[in-house]
């Protein structure tokens, strides 16, 4: 999953960065307003986490709106420093789906992006299945026939990814924009090989047909047997 941050701290900006990555997601920074807005409303994002205070715009809620303005419905997860009750009624008021106030523990954070996953739209609860594979999110753990199967932070990334869109055919330029962050150094070709390293993990210890397809000319489909 891919998570847009804005904060204009570079300090929490990075350790936020550092954490969310190890925790599989794909994580995308910008440190000021204006380029978070423009960013923002390209809607590649699954989550986006904002800094209300932000120096070369007059309230990061603006942001907010905006980006329900174009129509984007992913969940907003707001940053503040500001605790009064007006101010958080003001940051739902503005689209955003949760608040969480400076400082906050990491955890919190995780807990509540965690959460706002969890939501209809993103509900398919906290184990996502595809035949005999289950992909735990929050334990990062996935398992095949029952058996575990070990995975690097990317490969689960892009493999929950598929199993979330399964049975959909999935460009390239898709997984790239879902699972990698805009600043990674990535060709198309780096994709087949992370395709290549799952299907050695996931699809040939198995009995049965295999589950990660090369649809020729368009990309990859994980295939949910009904
Ligand atoms: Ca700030």
């Amino acid at each position: 999953m891919r998570i847009l941050l804005i904060e204009d701290e570079h300090k929490i900006a990075q350790a936020l960065k550092r954490g969310l990555e190890q925790e599989s997601f794909a994580v995308d920074v910008l440190y000021n307003g204006r380029q978070g807005m423009a960013r923002a409303l390209r809607g590649r994002f699954d989550l986006l986490i904002l800094d209300r205070m932000l120096p070369d715009i007059r309230d990061g809620l603006d942001i907010c709106r905006e980006v329900r303005k174009a129509g984007i419905h992913q969940p907003i997860l707001i940053l503040t420093a500001r605790d009064r009750t007006s101010d958080r009624v003001e940051g739902l008021e503005s689209g955003a789906d949760d608040y969480l106030v400076k400082p906050f523990s990491f955890e919190e954070l995780l807990a509540r992006i965690r959460a706002l996953l969890r939501r209809p739209n993103h509900n398919i609860g906290t184990v996502l299945k595809a035949g005999d594979l289950e992909l735990y999110p929050e334990k990062f753990e996935v398992k095949r026939d029952g058996q575990m199967i070990a995975l690097s932070h990317k490969e689960f990334a892009l493999l929950e990814f598929l199993i979330r869109n399964a049975n959909r055919i999935l460009s390239k330029d898709q997984i790239i924009q879902h699972v990698w962050d805009f600043d990674a150094d990535i060709l198309p070709n780096t994709v087949e090989a992370f395709i290549a390293s799952l299907r050695k993990k996931v699809d040939r210890p198995f009995k049965g047909k295999p589950m990660i397809n090369t649809v020729r000319g368009f990309g990859y489909q994980l295939k949910s047997p009904a």
